[in-house]
């Protein structure tokens, strides 16, 4: 698990000193997987850094398994750093590596001999499903199969934490989901703590189990994704709802927006709502969505009575939270998880450059492997 305790990052000094983050807490157990969500400028690209420690944090810890990481000395960050994985966005594979060399640059800065790299590398390559593409160059693979072969190469060194900063940016919907729907497997078969920094809210409702929002260096809000998508008073889970457009109530009738997850609310919650109150509930919109194994839904409600306590009540009884509020929503979208194959690719591949050790990654990030 990575926890990171209080951590900040302060740039410059002074009057010209800038907080970027602010005494953050974030936990993230084995097998879980957080996502960080946040407007541009919200701190997102420093906290991945200072989270695989190309940062130093200014004060504060993250903390890997028990071990506070960030306050060892250069020479042991080296080896703790192999503790967490990180896939970047576009992957920043090197151009004139290919597929397997690639995979195979973390474990020749690590020293490992040629036969046991070859053979993790083959390993890591067949995790993602890319066995047939050991030998191509970055330029001859699709998006999808850039960012799988930078999630082996972040896997080789066998982290218990795996970062994705901004790793689905970028990609198309169809792409996207295959990569997140990769991160959920691992996740599960390898017990990763997965943190996926984004600011593509329609990913987070994929990937994430659980969700915190970072705004001009703070956490605002943190939740699973489960309570905060049932909970009238996040922002965040206000955001990472589907955004129906609801049918005007009838004359007389009002509209309710309404809340619900499957672990405490019965099916027919609808008529029984409709039953306890004597009236018929006219459903204005909805939306029911699997998250972690939960049933969660959003409802728009229209019922004509004029007792707001007593439907607040008869939602209450079933295990629903209703509020008399106006929901001015537009567009419509349902989400569904769902894998898809990488696009195919052509057999007849162009001539590949010549190989050679070229680094066209920056420097910061080669500093991850060195
Ligand atoms: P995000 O990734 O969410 O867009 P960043 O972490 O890139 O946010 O930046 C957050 C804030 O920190 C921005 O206001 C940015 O200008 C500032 N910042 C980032 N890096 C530095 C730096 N090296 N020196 C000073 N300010 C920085």
């Amino acid at each position: 698990m990575i926890s990171l305790k209080q951590l900040t990052k302060v740039y410059g000094r002074g009057p010209d000193a800038v907080t970027v983050l602010d005494r953050l807490d974030v936990d993230v157990a084995s097998g879980e997987i957080l996502a960080v969500v946040g407007p541009s400028g919200a701190g997102k690209s420093t906290l991945a850094q200072c989270i695989n420690l190309l940062e130093r944090p200014t004060s504060g810890q993250v903390v890997v398994n028990g071990e506070d990481l960030s306050g060892l000395p250069e020479h042991k960050l080296r080896v703790a750093r192999r503790r967490i994985g990180t896939v970047f966005q576009s992957a920043s594979l090197f151009s004139r590596r290919t597929a397997a060399e690639n995979v195979a640059l973390p474990l020749e800065y690590l020293g490992v001999t040629p036969a046991e790299a070859k053979a993790r590398v083959a390993e890591l390559l067949e995790r993602v499903g890319l066995s047939h593409r050991a030998n191509h160059y970055p330029f001859e693979l699709s998006g999808g199969q850039r960012q799988r072969v930078g999630i082996a190469r972040a896997l080789a060194l066998r982290p218990s934490v795996l970062l994705s900063d901004e790793a689905t940016s970028g990609l198309d919907p169809e792409t996207t989901r295959s990569v997140v729907s990769l991160l959920r497997e691992l996740r599960d078969d390898l017990d990763l703590a997965v943190v996926f920094i984004t600011h593509e809210m329609d990913t987070v409702l994929h990937v994430a189990d659980s969700a915190a929002r970072l705004d001009r260096g703070r956490i605002l809000e943190q939740g699973r994704l489960v309570d905060l998508l049932t909970d009238h008073d996040s922002a965040l889970g206000r955001a990472l709802q589907p955004q129906l457009s609801p049918a005007e109530p009838g004359t007389g009738s009002r509209a309710w927006y309404v809340t619900y997850d499957s672990r405490t609310v019965p099916a027919d919650w609808l008529q029984r709502v409709s039953a306890d109150l004597g009236e018929p509930a006219a459903l204005l919109a909805a939306t029911i969505q699997n998250i972690g194994g939960t049933s969660t839904g959003n409802a728009t409600v229209g019922l004509a009575s004029a007792d707001a306590a007593r439907v607040e009540a008869a939602f209450a009884r079933h295990g629903l939270r209703a509020a008399l509020r106006p929901v001015a929503r537009s567009g419509g979208t349902t989400a569904a998880a769902g894998t898809a194959a990488p696009a195919a690719q052509a057999d007849s591949a162009p001539e590949a450059p010549a190989p050679d050790h070229t680094l066209d990654t920056t420097p910061k990030e080669a500093a991850l492997w060195a």
